[in-house]
């Protein structure tokens, strides 16, 4: 969100953008998983579950993208909460459209020369770009910033986040329990997937595990994370030996973000920029928020330093 976010701004300028990410599809922390079941595809919300807007401007994004058929409202976890259509990866898509994005590309860290940055990945390295911007959490950001900008990467350290085990279990039928259901024992949030909006097809519910028993179990088997979070769940709507016709566990290790207290750092003098939840604090808004801040910090430094560069014509940050 925040990478894409940075660059819609910076594209909306005519500036060449070009996105690297080890995923196999946009989204990030907002992918969505598909699993295959005897009675069909599941559809899985398996990181962020719903978005809301604090400030007007995010607001007003939700209304767009709500236009544009990508998200909708789903009262079910709160007034004022949204989700994507027909899945929270549909936003990011959405916002990827027309984007030029190297996926499945693992970046391993970055270099500079007098001529610009480099990025330097498993199958080589791309540039060279006139400035490089880092979104990713922050103990990723870290490893990659260590090496360029020791203050960056002093903040990234200084911004732990909390990991979460989350469970996808497909049922034959309809569970008779409310569609979501918070803080229950080792149960931080379970959610029927079904019950959000365009969702259709086999019942599936997302079970998160709390940040406690995420992290006392963080090196655990897979198995044994999504057993025991099923029979947790079970235990939660009152049926025991619950059985699933298909269920796995993500761990996301970098979860939900601390807060660095800031909205994105730019270094003018490197042309080095780093923006993500974890500057403000958790959560898709903040990421947002977050990665157009850089990118109106970007803009201010190319208009104050770079007056040659003809922004609206053919200015571009990469070459
Ligand atoms: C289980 C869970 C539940 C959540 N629930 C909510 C919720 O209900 N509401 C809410 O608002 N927020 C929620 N969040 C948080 C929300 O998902 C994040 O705040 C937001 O998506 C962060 O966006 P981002 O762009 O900062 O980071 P990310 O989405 O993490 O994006 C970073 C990108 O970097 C890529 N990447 C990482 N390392 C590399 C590398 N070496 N090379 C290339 N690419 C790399 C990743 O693939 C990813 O696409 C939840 C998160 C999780 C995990």
């Amino acid at each position: 969100m925040a990478g894409l976010a940075c660059a819609q701004v910076l594209a909306a300028r005519k500036i060449a953008v070009s996105l690297f990410d080890k995923g196999r599809s946009p989204g990030g922390r907002m992918s969505s998983r598909r699993m295959a079941t005897p009675l069909g595809e599941a559809v899985f919300d398996h990181g962020a579950q719903f978005i809301t807007a604090a400030t007007p401007a995010f607001a007003a994004q939700l209304r767009a993208w709500a236009d544009a058929g990508v998200a909708a409202p789903w009262p079910a976890a709160g007034a004022g909460s949204w989700v994507g259509v027909p899945a929270m990866n549909a936003v990011p898509k959405f916002m990827a459209i027309g984007c030029d994005i190297a996926l499945e590309t693992q970046v391993r860290g970055m270099c500079r020369d007098a001529a610009g940055w480099y990025l330097v990945h498993e199958a080589g390295r791309a540039g060279s770009f006139d400035a490089m911007v880092v979104a990713l959490p922050a103990e990723q950001a870290a490893a990659v910033l260590g090496l360029q900008n020791l203050p960056m990467a002093r903040v990234a350290i200084g911004t732990p986040s909390t990991p979460c085990w989350t469970a996808m279990l497909a049922f034959g039928e309809a569970i008779p329990a409310p569609p979501v259901i918070r803080d229950r024992g080792i149960i931080a949030w379970a959610a029927c997937n079904n019950s959000k909006p365009g969702r259709h097809g086999v019942h599936c519910w997302t079970i998160q595990a709390s940040a406690g028993w995420s992290r006392r179990h963080l090196e655990a088997e897979r198995d044994f994370v999504t057993a025991s979070l099923r029979e947790a769940f079970a235990e939660i709507v009152g049926l025991p030996g619950l059985a699933t016709i298909a269920e796995t566990s993500h761990r996301w290790r970098f979860a939900l973000s601390g807060s660095a207290g800031s909205e994105a750092i730019w270094d003018p003098a490197t042309q080095l920029g780093v923006c993500g939840d974890w500057l403000i604090g958790a959560g898709v808004e903040n990421a947002w928020l977050s990665g157009r801040r850089l990118a109106e910090l970007i803009l201010t430094g190319v208009e104050q330093h770079h007056p040659q560069m003809r922004i609206g014509t053919a200015a571009r940050l990469s070459r």
